[in-house]
């Protein structure tokens, strides 16, 4: 479960402050599919970095499970992000690794002896669908391989939470599907949290529970996806 409570984020910018954030509450259920949706400079992607501390909070408190993951620093920080993966927009690989280094990153940070790793990525590489493409560079992949590398990755120390940042934006509309299939598919078999944002209605439609509306750092609108954009 994560737990917002009167969440704010300003930044002090030479133009000034901008609040990016405005005192957000509301909470994700585990083993839910949630989407946050808005327009650029909504606030979304400064919403969801401060659930894995890559920002901290101006005002407020987020809570990840028993973690106050807005309070902690330090090595409490860095094994918390561990139960934590994101997945980007631009994917953001290491194009000098094959497919599988990319996988086992996070696992060697995490100082999983090799054996485990090798097992690890093999098993990854199977559940996202890329299975002889371990050797693979990530230029000699689609868009939408190169996601499933993501989410590889992302998945690699079995976080309890994925969070997307626009993940499919950078893909056209079949792939777009099929990384969305994916994810509910996954979503399903490890009862993993997912989180996304999006500027994409189609991309909510498709997989989310329920959505939070932003606008302007503030949530406007929160619930069942089906009670939110209802169409007459
Ligand atoms: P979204 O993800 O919905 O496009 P962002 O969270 O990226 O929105 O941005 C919300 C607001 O905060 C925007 O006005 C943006 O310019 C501002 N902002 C985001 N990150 C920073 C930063 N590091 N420094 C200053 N302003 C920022
Ligand atoms: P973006 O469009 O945001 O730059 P990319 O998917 O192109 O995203 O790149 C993701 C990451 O990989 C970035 O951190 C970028 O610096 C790095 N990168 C991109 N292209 C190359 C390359 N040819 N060689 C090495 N690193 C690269």
């Amino acid at each position: 479960m994560i737990k917002l409570e009167n969440v704010s984020k300003t930044f002090q910018t030479r133009n000034g402050a901008v609040d990016a954030v405005k005192n957000v509450s509301f909470e994700i259920e585990t083993g839910e599919i949630f989407g946050i949706i808005g327009y650029s400079g909504a606030g979304k992607s400064t919403l969801i970095r401060m659930f894995n501390g890559l920002e901290t909070p101006t005002a407020g408190n987020i809570q990840l499970n028993d973690i106050a993951i807005s309070n902690i620093q330090g090595a409490d920080l860095r094994k918390a992000r561990q139960k934590i993966g994101m997945i980007f927009q631009h994917f953001n690989l290491l194009w000098s690794r094959t497919v599988a280094e990319n996988i086992a990153f996070p696992l060697e940070i995490a100082g999983v002896k090799k054996a485990e790793r090798e097992r690890r990525v093999a098993e990854l590489i199977h559940l996202v669908g890329l299975d002889g493409r371990d050797k693979s560079y990530p230029a000699q992949l689609s868009g939408g391989q190169k996601q499933r590398v993501g989410i590889a990755r992302a998945l690699a120390n079995d976080p309890d939470v994925l969070l997307c940042d626009e993940a499919t934006s950078a893909l056209d509309p079949q792939t777009t599907s099929e990384v969305l299939n994916l994810l509910t598919d996954i979503n399903k078999r490890l009862g993993l949290t997912i989180i996304l944002i999006t500027h994409e209605m189609p991309v909510i439609r498709k997989i989310c529970n329920r959505v939070a509306v932003m606008e302007g750092g503030k949530v406007v609108e929160l619930g069942e996806v089906l009670t939110v954009f209802q169409t007459p």
